[in-house]
């Protein structure tokens, strides 16, 4: 770069805020304190508010019970401890038109804060008190004397002496400093243009000093624009050095065998069935691997879009593997697909009648001795067709015959490294299996972009037809618990069963399971005395686990006490009432789960939710009642824990995000990720767009490079 190029982010990380005026020894230990050491740290340090000088309200104009801004001087202060030895500071504060009270409980430091002669920006709601308008725990913004229209709040520290104007005033030093050059845009103008974005130097000037509100929504749009583009176009990259390093294989997708097990079902696919298991054929068929991701509620059929992709490499003669996170999940998942594949048949010119049925083996930890040797020969020398398992399928001595598609069941998120080692087992030779990932766990669109955004997305958002819709209720108190018993009492008197979820603890499975154990005698003795009750939790020997299942399944017992072990895997579509106990120390997704263990069957299900709460809302149980549409309790979800918990460490780059919302943000995501493919897809390397790829070396976590950057 020579010198009167404009600036890049690189260069403003090189530059240290000490050089800036005014910033001493003690201020920067200050900056360092709260994460700032550069000035690009400093430049992307964004307001959190921004008080808008023309809208404040005058003291004069203050109405009780309407929330409003202020701009007021501090004129006297005071603090005294009140009943219960609660601290109160109250302060009179003014403008030209009016005095009036400030008050604030329990924060003894708003003393020292809020001088004598102090301008500040109150937030809040006045109401009358003793003949005059007072303010109880405003938001408080100290903004000095700072003058412009918009005055910008940064983020405080008390701690380490931080003020905003002072951090304002270096941000305009530093933004003044870099008018002679201006600053490199990493967006391509003709996206820019097309997206209606501000040009990066603008964004920047705009955010921290803008001249109207609509100017920093302006702004802030384009730089979280860039947060999101960075995000994407490292998964693009990572996505597409993927394909072009891995051969794949091109799978035989006009073969006999899922035309066999179309027939043989009992049903038809549904629409959304027959556009995942196209757009499955079409990366089969392709000379790239799969990497793709096949997201659908509880019981919207996913097996049979996984079997019928298992099904396509193994009539071009390939192999199969199914990996389940659990033991249980496996044993279904082997119990289902070969129900499902029952009467298919693999053509072989060696047997008597020119075919054979088609092999399918179960690998677990369980399977040991004699049968776990067989299973493995198998498997190396080809007999077997469709292999499932657990993580043992990851083992050492694990070996394939030819390895042509494997499908991972996430239900509980497998690491990525997981996944890239079962592709692994495969690359034997020179081309890698495609895969699959099937997860239960909807979540939102866009934040699919991000959290599997490497990956391709097929959506089964519609249910098989006929299925009865779960009723939920919230129990919320011994009232509406009692007829939750009650209801069981009249299912099972139907001849139905029912389940009860047993508290989560998280702590400890050994306090689980007492307490498990305790509902499971208190339901025997009092609410549900003289029903057939099994007892089912983690530390029960494998063999007692499945006698108990058995039972249930059968019919022997009417109802089964459970912690969350039977969360997956479980299937009695005779079973249609379940109660949750302390439904509210479940998550949204996993409430979801459990509650999909009912509904299987023709008739109407019910599903209660029992909280000790009995009065305020709780808004993820009444998500639950609400809808029983995964994707809908999936948005829900995010608003309320927000897209922090959908980030797991490894993907830390991600994290830089600080103005983008992956919740607000949706549509500026789906824009990023397109503006991403098609700048790596004309230049994959981003030979032609230096100023991106700087920054991505700049700004990602040493293996997103290493991964990236490895040519
Ligand atoms: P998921 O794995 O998505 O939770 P499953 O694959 O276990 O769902 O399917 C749930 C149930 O729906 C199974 O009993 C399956 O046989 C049935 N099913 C799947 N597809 C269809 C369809 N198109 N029509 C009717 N029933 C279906
Ligand atoms: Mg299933």
């Amino acid at each position: 770069m020579t010198e009167s190029a404009p600036l890049t982010y690189r260069e403003l990380a090189a530059i240290g805020v000490e050089r800036l005026k005014g910033v001493g020894e003690k201020k920067l230990d200050a900056l360092h304190e709260v994460g700032v050491h550069t000035v690009l740290d400093l430049l992307t340090t964004y307001p959190r508010r921004w008080v808008d000088r023309t809208n404040e309200c005058r003291v004069g104009d203050l109405a009780a019970g309407q929330e409003a801004l202020v701009l007021v001087t501090v004129r006297s202060v005071d603090k005294r401890v009140g009943r219960n030895r609660r601290t109160i500071v109250e302060a009179v504060v003014g403008d030209g038109s009016g005095r009036f009270h400030v008050v604030f409980f329990n924060q003894p430091w708003r003393e020292r804060q809020l001088r004598e002669g102090l301008q500040v920006a109150l937030f809040g709601k006045p109401e009358l008190y003793r003949g005059g308008l007072q303010m109880t725990n405003p938001v408080v913004d100290l903004i000095g004397d700072r003058t412009g229209r918009i005055v910008p709040i940064y983020p405080q520290s008390e701690k380490v002496a931080l003020n905003t104007w002072e951090i304002a005033g270096w941000v305009e030093a530093a933004l003044h400093r870099c008018t002679p050059r201006g600053i490199a845009d990493p967006v391509p103008v003709d996206a820019q243009r097309r997206l209606g974005l501000t040009d990066r130097h603008t964004a920047l000037r705009t955010i921290h000093m803008p001249e109207h509100i609509a100017e920093k929504e302006k702004a802030r749009r384009r730089l979280a624009f860039d947060e999101l583009l960075r995000v994407q176009t490292v998964l693009v990259m990572r996505k597409r050095t993927l394909e072009r390093e891995s051969k794949g294989i091109r799978h035989v997708v006009d073969g006999q065998l899922v035309p066999l097990l179309r027939t043989s079902l009992p049903y038809e696919l549904t629409g959304a069935q027959q556009r995942a298991i196209a757009e499955i054929e079409a990366d089969l068929a392709g000379p790239h691997p799969m990497h793709r991701l096949l997201q659908g509620d509880v019981g919207a059929g996913k097996t049979l879009v996984a079997v019928s992709a298992m099904l396509v490499a193994v009539q071009g003669g390939h192999q199969s593997a199914l990996m389940a996170p659990t033991e249980v999940l496996a044993e279904q998942h082997a119990a289902g697909v070969r129900a499902l594949l029952r009467d298919v048949e693999v053509p072989d010119p060696n047997t008597l009648l020119g075919a054979r049925s088609l092999r399918v083996e179960l690998l677990t930890n369980k399977i040991t001795g004699a049968d776990r040797r067989d299973v493995l020969a198998g498997m190396a020398d080809g007999t077997v067709d469709i292999v499932i398992g657990t993580h043992a399928l990851i083992q050492d001595a694990v070996d394939f015959h030819s390895l042509g598609v494997v499908v991972v069941d996430e239900q509980h998120r497998f690491g990525v490294e997981q996944r890239a080692a079962l592709r692994a087992k495969g690359d034997s030779g020179a081309a890698v299996p495609d895969v699959l990932v099937m997860t239960a766990t909807p979540i939102p669109r866009t934040a699919a972009m991000t959290v599997y955004g490497d990956l391709d997305v097929s959506v089964l958002d519609e249910l098989p037809p006929g299925r009865t819709p779960i009723v939920t209720s919230w129990a919320n108190g011994p009232m509406l618990e009692a007829e939750a018993w009650q209801q069981v009492r009249t299912h099972v008197a139907a001849g139905r069963q029912a389940y009860v979820v047993c508290p989560l603890i998280d702590e400890s499975e050994k306090l689980e399971v007492a307490s498990a154990q305790e509902t499971f005698e208190r339901l025997e003795h009092d609410e549900l005395k003289g029903l057939r009750i099994g007892l089912l939790h983690g530390r029960l020997p494998s063999s007692e686990k499945e006698a108990v299942m058995g039972r249930f399944r059968r019919g022997e017992l009417d109802v089964l006490v459970a912690t969350t072990v039977i969360e997956v895997g479980v299937d009695v579509p005779n079973a249609t009432v379940m109660v949750i106990l302390d439904a509210d120390r479940f998550g949204i997704a996993q409430l979801h789960q459990l509650r999909g263990r009912v509904g299987r069957g023709v008739h109407e299900s019910h599903c209660w939710l029992v909280t000790q709460q009995m009065d305020g809302g709780n808004p993820r149980v009444e998500a639950l009642v609400a809808t029983t549409d995964g994707f809908e309790l999936a948005e829900v979800d995010l608003e309320l824990r927000g897209e922090g918990t959908l980030m797991n460490t490894a993907q830390k780059g991600r994290s830089d995000l600080k103005l983008a919302s992956l919740r607000r943000d949706r549509e500026l995501v789906a824009q990023a990720r397109e503006v991403a493919f098609e700048v790596v897809d004309a230049d994959p390397l981003l030979e032609r767009h230096p100023v991106l790829l700087d920054e991505l070396r700049l700004l990602f976590t040493a293996d997103d490079e290493a991964f990236l950057f490895k040519n």
